[in-house]
């Protein structure tokens, strides 16, 4: 009923939109008023109907609260199995702290991540001047991808984001072609893994469960790709040639050989 009023445009921030079937709106939740011109551009267009959150309620030290708890046991269990783990508050401190750690001249590559281009990484290196080793990049064929896609492994950095990350510590992602999960584990001599709060599940079968049910077919959906999913909002394990999930990774410790950073950023990012 709501297909029509489902919006994720390039560049707008809006961290979620749930849909309520039986409702007579669809909601979209913001994080930040820095991003009310998406909003207004949204309403504008006439394409959902708005209820902003309320910043100010009595409930919002309550939700920050919960929220602070969760990502200190993550960031401790994260570093208990030997990540590097850091915490920022929002898409614009990810940004500076990723850039902070590329050198000049470095080679970097990059997994498709809606997280990555949200917190405006993307712009941030080409105002640097570096040229990323991007496998889905504009007018990328599918030839070139596969070969920007080895040459990653030998990248200076890799930056990417992963499905799920978990209080235990662990990291969930699937994955189409398997390059970003590959190059996560091993190649690169430095791995860089940003992760919205919204990512973050209790267990690896919450993890599970929120990359197949959620992000999945809204990553379908987003791709328009011809997949069950994509029409019904939810994972029926299909075999369509379309499919976007084909391979699962858990990254349960530290890979030996990786040199791996995980960035959790305290905004609701990608799917
Ligand atoms: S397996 Fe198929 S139906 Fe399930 S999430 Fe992946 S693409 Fe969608």
């Amino acid at each position: 009923m709501w297909d029509d009023l489902l919006i994720f445009q390039k560049g707008c921030a809006i961290s979620q939109l749930l849909i309520d079937d039986s409702a007579d709106a669809a909601f979209v939740v913001y994080g930040s008023r820095r991003r009310r011109p998406c909003l207004d551009s949204a309403r504008q267009e006439r394409k959902v109907i708005l209820m902003e959150q309320d910043n100010t309620s009595a409930l919002r030290p309550v939700r920050d609260w919960f929220q602070t708890k969760r990502v200190e046991r993550t960031v401790r269990a994260l570093e208990k199995n030997g990540f590097e783990t850091l915490f920022v508050p929002d898409g614009e401190s990810a940004t500076r702290a990723i850039s902070e750690r590329i050198p000049d001249e470095s080679m970097v590559g990059v997994g498709g991540s809606m997280t990555l281009d949200q917190i405006g990484f993307f712009a941030h290196m080409r105002k640097r001047g570096i040229d990323l080793l991007d496998p889905f990049g504009e007018g990328v064929t599918w030839d070139e991808r596969q070969e920007i896609s080895r040459r990653i492994f030998t990248s200076d950095v890799f930056v990417c984001s992963a499905n799920a990350v978990t209080e235990e510590g662990h990291l969930y992602s699937i994955d189409g072609t398997g390059n970003r999960v590959a190059a996560m584990v091993f190649g690169p001599k430095r791995t860089i893994i940003v992760c919205g709060v919204n990512k973050i599940a209790g267990d690896m079968t919450e993890a599970r469960k929120r990359a197949w049910q959620e992000a999945a077919p809204l990553n379908a959906r987003r791709l328009g790709r011809k997949t069950p999913c994509a029409e019904t909002g939810a994972c029926s394990d299909c075999n369509a040639p379309d499919r976007i999930c084909r391979v699962a990774v858990e990254v349960l410790k530290k890979p030996a050989a990786s040199d791996i950073l995980v960035i959790i950023v305290g905004e609701a990012l990608g799917f």
